[in-house]
């Protein structure tokens, strides 16, 4: 979620386009029998994995054991889809036969959309975890462009017979396997060095069931196909009059990591989660069978893939998710910035104008949730002066609310800032009868891609809010955190309360108690590319900087899909910890005992290591610490 105000001025809004949904043939059958040729390789390959959950390091490309081209292609010719082996999209910036001065300026100009990124085979949007392996440069011989963390081949999956194939290859060869949606991940989860991945992009279907009557339900709902993103989705939604929780960007794909994360909403205050309102899912498990999960089939996995997080129980081909009747939502932005007398002062006051309407927006937080708004804001260093200031307002969203009723909420700020004379700029509100014309409006399209910072994030909870020393104390932590060179805050305001008691998923608890789930970066020099001196600003950042925010609320959590790849103690801040975290991983263990599906920080996966800069090979870990 990297924003710069352009964006929070909606600089970059999209118009809407109508996207074609072709449909998608899910064979619902059992594992697919699949013959594939043995090499003298592919025997040994299966020997340290055979038959139990003794785990082994996985066959990495070079070793004799590797699958052959020729094989990799045969399996291209048994699926819908096919198979490539593709090359870094900024590849044709280097030197070499394939160098392409004008596919590389394209590459260049476009780099922040995600669009560019969701649209290539292998591409990641936070490229730092695939090594850093190609930049886009405008100097074709300023260094080299490998492979690095990007998979070998991918599968371009068409439907869920595609999935079990690369399953199935993936586990007879013992060789890595990702799936790849979007891209979107904030740590790179989509992609894994040495690896197939299974690309599950092209999945688009999109079925509209008016009455389903099962699972606790009786109204609408929408079976998604595992590609599809979040526009598509609600464009889907919004031609029957009706709404489907999801995200706040549309390029972020639904059934895939999001959803599977949890999955906060604009409209979170009022429906809880995404991961909330799945009635059944499609799941191919590690065994390459396909199986469907609901509270009557598979209950545990169920439970799991509802908040426990992509990459680890199986890959879900499709999701049935409620949908609702439609409502009338306003939304607001605005922007203010230091006052003359910060700017004049910048040394001595810091800013404490500008500080004291952020503090005073702080103390209402809680009250805006209360009442079921969410808000997407930014606190950013920007101007001539590398010490001033901006807060950007990209979207205060209150579903059900009037643009008076709206106003009303932000007036005490609009107060405070007068007082201090500080101008509140840009304000632009709407109210719009329904839900998806105030979410485009609200939500532009955002840029990402960004190589040369690390995000962490904290929510923070409603008992922050309990009296005036429990605020002070919050402000003064995030002005800490963010009061350093490059500093800055994403915002994500809201409650995520569970709408029906008698749902149970494996959503982190920490988004029933929260009220601001706060993201902040750190960064390092763009040009750096040795990651083990790029491992010295995160180090500082995730043990000591961010310790001030957990401290806070150490009974908290972070959200697992926007986070900290190097939080500590993640089982807990993740996933809840205890026994919370016990059950998940027993499921883990029952559906995938070899590791067939892995991800850093994800269930289990602290039984797997990478080299040092996490693109070498996968190996379990040793009882010492190190590769087995
Ligand atoms: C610009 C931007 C905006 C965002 N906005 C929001 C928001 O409003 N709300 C929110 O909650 N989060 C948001 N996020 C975070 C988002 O939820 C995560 O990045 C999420 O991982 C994206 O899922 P994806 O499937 O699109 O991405 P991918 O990177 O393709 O996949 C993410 C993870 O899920 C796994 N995965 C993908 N598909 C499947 C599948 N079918 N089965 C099993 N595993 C799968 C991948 O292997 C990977 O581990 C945003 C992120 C960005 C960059």
């Amino acid at each position: 979620m990297r924003v710069s105000v352009a964006i929070l001025l909606g600089s970059l809004l999209l118009a809407a386009s109508s996207v074609a949904l072709p449909s998608e043939s899910v064979d619902s059958a059992t594992l697919v029998d699949t013959a594939f040729s043995s090499t003298a390789g592919h025997s040994n390959a299966e020997k340290g994995n055979k038959g139990g959950s003794k785990l082994s390091c996985k066959v990495f490309p070079g070793d004799r054991e590797w699958p052959s081209d020729k094989l990799f292609e045969k399996l291209g010719k048994q699926s819908a889809g096919g198979i490539v082996k593709p090359d870094p999209l900024a590849k044709p910036c280097y030197t070499g036969s394939a160098f392409d001065a004008a596919k590389c300026g394209s590459v260049s100009e476009n780099w922040a959309d995600p669009y560019l990124h969701s649209g290539h085979p292998s591409s990641i949007m936070s490229p730092l975890y695939s090594g850093l392996s190609c930049i886009p440069t405008d100097d074709p011989s300023s260094g080299t462009c490998s492979l690095g963390g990007y998979p070998v081949y991918v599968l371009n999956a068409l439907n869920a017979k595609d999935v079990q194939l690369a399953v199935k290859f993936a586990r007879e060869h013992n060789i890595r396997l990702v799936i790849k949606n979007t891209g979107h991940d904030f740590s790179g989860k989509s992609s894994g060095a040495g690896s197939l991945s299974v690309r599950t992009h092209a999945m688009k279907s999109v079925e509209f069931i008016k009455k389903y009557k099962k699972h606790g339900w009786n109204g609408s709902a929408f079976k998604v196909g595992a590609g599809v993103q979040v526009l598509e989705l609600y464009q889907a939604a919004a031609g029957q009059g009706l709404v489907v929780v999801g995200g706040e960007a549309e390029s972020v794909g639904f059934t895939g990591g999001y959803m599977q994360g949890g999955g906060h909403s604009p409209i979170s205050g009022l429906l809880g989660m995404a991961a909330d309102h799945i009635l059944s899912l499609e799941v191919v498990l590690a065994s390459g069978q396909i199986v469907t999960a609901s509270t009557t089939s598979y209950p545990d996995l169920f439970y799991a893939i509802r908040g426990g997080g992509g990459s680890t129980f199986g890959i879900v081909t499709s999701a049935t998710v409620k949908a609702f009747p439609d409502f009338p939502c306003t939304k607001s932005s605005f922007t203010f910035t230091s006052s003359a007398r910060d700017l004049a002062n910048l040394n001595t006051l810091e800013n404490s104008d500008f500080w004291t309407v952020f503090e005073e927006y702080l103390k209402h937080m809680k009250a805006h949730t209360d009442v079921g708004a969410y808000a997407y804001l930014s606190v950013i260093p920007m101007g001539p002066n590398p010490n001033q200031l901006t807060f950007g307002m990209q979207s205060f969203f209150a579903p059900k609310k009037t643009a008076e009723q709206t106003i009303a909420m932000l007036q005490p700020v609009f107060d405070k800032a007068a007082e201090v004379n500080i101008t509140i700029d840009n304000l632009d509100t709407q109210y719009h009868p329904s839900f998806f014309p105030a979410w485009r409006a609200g939500f532009p399209k955002e840029r990402i891609g960004g190589w040369n910072s690390q995000p962490a994030s904290r929510m923070f909870p409603k008992r922050l809010w309990k009296d005036s020393s429990s605020i002070s104390a919050l402000f003064k932590a995030i002005r800490e955190v963010i009061s350093v060179p490059g500093g800055m805050l994403i915002g994500l305001q809201l409650q995520a309360p569970l709408q029906d008691r008698k749902v149970t998923n494996a959503v982190n608890p920490a988004f029933r108690e929260n009220v601001l789930h706060a993201i902040t970066f750190t960064g390092w020099p763009a040009e750096l590319r040795d990651l083990k001196a790029i491992k010295d600003y995160q180090r500082e950042f995730s043990e000591v900087t961010m310790k001030k925010w957990r401290d806070l609320a150490p009974e908290s959590g972070a959200y697992l899909n926007e986070a900290d790849i190097n939080e500590p103690n993640w089982q807990q801040s993740f996933y809840g910890g205890g026994k919370r975290y016990q059950k998940l991983l027993k499921i883990k263990k029952k559906y995938d005992p070899r590791g067939i599906f892995y991800a850093e920080t994800t269930v289990g996966s602290e039984e797997w290591t990478t080299d040092e800069d996490r693109i070498g090979r996968l190996c379990p870990v040793s009882k010492k610490g190190g590769k087995a």
